[in-house]
């Protein structure tokens, strides 16, 4: 096994590198406490299957921490009902309460049908990832919320999180880069503090651990997955990557060390309650129930 550094490894030693890896993000960003009750999100694929499994061993030094999993059932026929197999299938192998949240019983309706309703409108706007996006961020954080658990753990990989850095610039909004760092500010009551451990891991690294630890994660790809702006900058940084080794890495390095002065520059955003639901917005309307409206369903 070699790592994007150049180093050699056999299989149990790169497993264990990256077990360490994560423990070192963990620390550096100062991710999770001793007694934190950690949420971690699994869709069921080989990220977030492979994030449950890491953290399950990490945690096993804190006696005092819990660990549960939340899958996010949007509604996608043929697709999630296999996801939710295979992430139901992780849990009860290692242990782990598994909850399970979806766009049905939160909204009324599965992706499926929003996604009907929008390609029935002569007028097209928003793509089905992004009503998704919104919905489960929404959901994740309202399951988190009502689970009373501290933290909320995403598997955003290094790859994820420098697709979305050069993402923001390309859409000419460099402060957003600001807002998504490894772990969130929270800037209000309602919202849990979300993590990223995986944040320093590329992809390939996590496939080649989910391979070597023998982890069942669904592979398929979502049959709404985006043919967007991030598809063509994952095959641009994919590219350099294999000519220019580390150029993620160099991304996200310098990215981290103008951090400090972009946050000085973005305003801190003022949150109050949506007046429909009442969770945390910027303006009257959160975008949760600003999309539902669009809709017509509320
Ligand atoms: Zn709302």
């Amino acid at each position: 096994m070699r790592l994007y550094s150049g180093e050699k490894l056999c299989g149990k030693c790169f497993c264990k590198s990256i077990e360490s890896r994560v423990r070192a993000t963990i620390s550096k960003y100062e991710m999770l406490e001793p007694k934190d009750k950690i949420m971690v999100a699994v869709s069921g694929g080989k990220d977030s299957v492979t994030l449950l499994h890491i953290l399950t061993k990490i945690e096993r030094a804190f006696p005092e921490a819990t660990l549960s999993a939340v899958t996010v059932d949007e509604g996608i026929k043929g697709y999630r009902d296999e996801a939710l197999r295979v992430a139901a299938k992780n849990c009860r192998k290692l242990g782990v309460e598994h909850l399970v949240t979806s766009f049905k019983e939160m909204y009324g309706y599965t992706l499926d049908e929003i996604v009907g309703m929008i390609q029935k409108r002569e007028k097209k706007g928003l793509t089905p990832c992004s009503y998704c996006g919104v919905l489960r961020r929404r959901a994740l954080n309202t399951a988190a919320r009502e689970a009373g658990v501290d933290k909320l753990a995403t598997a955003h990989s290094l790859d994820d999180e420098t697709q979305t850095m050069i993402l923001n610039i390309l859409h000419g909004d460099a402060l957003r880069i600001a807002r998504a760092k490894p772990v969130l500010t929270v800037i209000h009551p309602k919202l849990v503090q979300r993590v990223k451990p995986l944040c320093e891991v590329p992809e390939k690294e996590i496939a080649f651990y989910a391979y070597l630890r023998k982890i069942e994660f669904q592979g398929i790809p979502c049959p709404y997955a985006q043919t967007a702006l991030r598809n063509d900058v994952r095959t641009m940084l994919n590219r350099m990557e294999e000519k220019h080794a580390g150029t993620n890495f160099a991304i996200f390095r310098s990215i981290e060390r103008i951090r400090p002065a972009l946050e000085a520059m973005a305003e801190e955003a003022k949150l109050r309650d949506c007046r429909i639901c009442g969770e945390p917005t910027v303006g009257d309307f959160c975008k949760p129930c600003q999309m539902l409206q669009e809709l017509h369903i509320l």
